[in-house]
This record gives C-alpha cells, structure tokens and sequence, in this order.
C-alpha cells in the first residue's frame, strides 16, 4: 500500500468510513489524529492554527489517566507478548480473573459476579437479560418490562435504546419497533418529595410487569448531562425491595470517580442487584465493559430451567483489555483521585462561572470533573467545535450543550484553558 498523505485519508474517510451518528458519505469535517499523549491529541494537519488540542472530552469520559501512559503502555505490553486474545469458552485466564476479583471488591458489597463484555452497549444488554431470565427462571414470567426515568441514555443496541430518553432523543427513529418501557419524569436536580412519591407509586403499581428499574445514577450523559439528587437511589432501592423489582445501575459514565465518588451509587450508600461500567474501566484504552450482580440474581437464574446465562461474545474477557484495566484501576486508587476530581471541580467551578454572563447561556453546571453550559438555543456545532480549537482545546458540543469532562491529570493550566475554551464555544456557538 502507497503512504497516504493526511488530505488521502481524509478523502478516504469522507468516501468510506461511518462515524457515530454520521452521514455517508460523510460531509462532517473529521480531524485526523495522528497521536495522543498526556491530555493533548497531536493532529496531522493544523486546524484553526493548532497542531495539538487538550482533550477535554477524555475521549467520551473514559480516558481518566490521559494518553500514553508508562504504566497502561505496560500493562498492554506486556500482555500482549504473553496472549492479546483467547476464547472465553471452556477457557479462563489470570487477567480476566483478577479483574473480575478487583471489580467485587471496589464496587457495593453485594455484588459478587461479574461478566466481561466488549462496549458499554453490551453490558446493559446483559444486565437486562440477567434480570428478565433472573424472573423467568424463579417463576415469575410476566416480569418482563423495564422502568426508567426520561433523560437517560444506555446505548446504542436494542435494549438499551429501549430506555433511553424516547423524546427529541437519538432513537426516535425507532420508536414503535422497540420494546415498550415504562417512563417517569426526569428526575429534578434537588430532591423533590412529590417526584420520589411519583417514583414509588409507578413502580408499586406496575410491579408485576417489571422486571427492573434502570437508570444512571446521579448524571445524566448523553441524554443531556443534568445531575440528581443522590437521594433517589435510595427511594429507588425502597421502592425496588417492596415491590420485588431489580434495581440496575448504569455507572458506565458515572464510575470510576468521575462524580467525586468511586461509583456514583457511593453517594447515596446505595447497592443495586445488577451495574454496568465500562468508559473508565480500561483508562480509555481498550474496549471493555463489565456486568456486576448479586449472588441472588446468579442463583435465581441457574434455579431455572435454561441454568445458564445465554450470552458469550467472542472478545469476551479480553486479555489485553482486562490486564490494561487492572492496571488502570491500580493507577487510580493508588493516588489520591478524589483530590483531583476536587480540584478539577473547583476549576471548572471557577472557570466555567464566566459562562453565566455571555448571553444565550441558560444554565451552567458543575459536579466532579463534569462541567456543562446549557444554552437557550440549540448549539451551532461547526461554530461551537471551531471556536474551541482555536482556543486548542477538543470538545463535542450537541443539542443545547457545551460540555467538559476533562482527564484527571488535567493541570489547572490546561483546565483554565479548557474552561476558556468552553465559553467561547458558548460565545460562538
Ligand atoms: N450507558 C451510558 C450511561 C453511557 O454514557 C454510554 C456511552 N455513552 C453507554 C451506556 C454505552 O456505552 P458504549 O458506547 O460503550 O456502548
């Protein structure tokens, strides 16, 4: 094959390559990365006169340690001189074991197993088979649907998108084809005793039809990153025991200290039956995610009839991934990471306050190392990305948003900038 110049395989790209939510041909302006080291992607042509960019994105909220780390290179390294893949069935491995050992003992105490899936989608996709096989098998067919509240966001395959927000959303495409859940309000950002009485009463009421509640837990992301109460989970997990329903948590974006706690359930002391991660869960570095749940859900589901949890993806408990995790997870809690996510909080507490005076800003929202500036008016997209990158710094605005969820070794220079970043996109945008 010849050496592609940067405009070839821009041309490539643009003739051939789908991109999430893209259109084919693709006519989106791409930047081509050509590297990506600590918190900046070097790219191969300059745009907008810069030839690095700060991610403040983390690559969608999952490369909390920034790009080329010593310690994730090595992990991944050395895993691969020793095996990248082996097929799960009827094999097991030290990698994937250990970090199946470490995932039980940093998430909430009752969960005990754990399955290892290849995308965030897929591990949602698990957790709802767990809870609508869990009700099959002790007895309980009807038990079938899922309850969540509107806002939310669970990926991109078929029951995931079955509960994500069914209005304005990204599937609303698919509505009529996809399976009919049930849908509360979105929760209010402080905790409002008429909601949690609405909450309690729609899952009392439709108990024997519901199989589970799903939801994220304090953050809202992709639905239109809007925070909660804590509280809730806790009227979740009532409500959910005195009615015989599941309760699953969806941490994915939410885990790995990115809300200021270990997993965003922390905040509430709250312990679900299933959880899905994923993002964080190899620093960014290699698809991964995980489904957690209960010893009684696991036992409920070999008491059935089919004893077995049917599901097993070729890439399952990849290796590479799961020793690049373990690392990952090592790196996190052997620093002080609620200190970072607090001092990234008070950055973009401080930064992001500016936001307030430029006009067409609705609203601006911090928690952890999340930073929103929601408009009064939907986002130009091509403006907003373009001041941002004049600024140097990588951001994805949509709908009515201009968000941050910066690398944790973000320093306070580039987080400034970052911040500065964000509010020209909102000036502009
Ligand atoms: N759940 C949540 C809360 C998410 O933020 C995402 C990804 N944006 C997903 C599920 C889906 O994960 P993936 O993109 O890895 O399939």
């Amino acid at each position: 094959m010849p050496e592609h110049s940067p405009a070839d395989l821009l041309d490539l790209d643009r003739r051939h390559v789908w991109h999430p939510y893209g259109p084919m041909p693709n006519r989106q302006e791409q930047l081509l990365v050509e590297s990506a080291s600590g918190v900046r992607l070097r790219l191969a042509e300059p745009a907008h006169g810069q030839r690095e960019l700060i991610d403040g994105m983390a690559s969608w909220w999952s490369a909390v340690h920034g790009y080329n780390h010593p310690v994730l290179n090595e992990a991944a390294h050395g895993q691969l001189d020793r095996m990248s893949h082996v097929m799960f069935g009827g094999l097991t491995h030290g990698p994937a074991v250990r970090l199946a050992a470490r995932l039980v003992e940093i998430t909430p105490g009752p969960l005990q197993h754990v399955f290892l899936s290849d995308s965030g989608s897929v591990s949602v996709e698990v957790a709802v088979k767990m809870c609508l096989q869990y009700w099959r098998s002790v007895g309980k067919p009807a038990k079938q649907r899922l309850l969540t509240w509107r806002g939310g966001y669970h990926g991109d395959t078929w029951q995931p998108m079955s509960v994500c927000d069914p209005e304005g959303g990204m599937h609303e495409l698919w509505q009529g084809a996809l399976p009919r859940q049930l849908f509360v309000g979105a929760p209010p950002t402080e905790f409002d005793e008429a909601y949690a009485r609405e909450l309690r009463e729609t899952i009392a009421r439709h108990a024997d039809e519901l199989a589970a509640v799903i939801v994220e837990p304090v953050v809202q992301g992709a639905g239109g990153m809007r925070f909660h109460s804590p509280e809730y989970l806790r009227v979740l997990r009532e409500a959910c025991d005195a009615s015989g329903v599941l309760l699953v948590l969806d941490e994915i974006a939410s885990g790995f200290g990115r809300t200021g706690a270990l997993f965003a359930a922390d905040h509430a002391a709250v312990s679900p039956d299933v959880m899905c991660v994923g993002k964080a869960l190899t620093g960014g570095y290699l698809s991964m995610a995980a489904t957690l749940c209960t010893s009684e859900v696991a036992e409920g589901i070999s008491s059935g009839e089919v004893p077995v949890l049917a599901h097993g993806p070729t890439f399952m408990g990849n290796p590479l991934a799961a020793s690049v995790a373990l690392a990952s997870i090592d790196l996190l809690l052997g620093q002080d990471w609620q200190g970072e996510v607090k001092r990234i909080e008070a950055g973009l507490r401080d930064g992001l306050g500016a936001a307030r005076s430029i006009e067409g800003v609705r609203e601006v929202r911090v928690l952890g190392a999340i930073g929103v500036v929601q408009l009064d008016h939907p986002v130009d997209m091509t403006a907003a990305t373009a001041a941002a990158v004049r600024e140097g710094v990588w951001l994805r605005p949509f709908r009515d948003l201009i968000y941050t969820m910066p690398p944790y070794v973000t320093d306070d220079d580039d987080l400034a900038t970052i911040c500065r970043a964000v509010c020209a996109a909102a000036r502009e945008g």
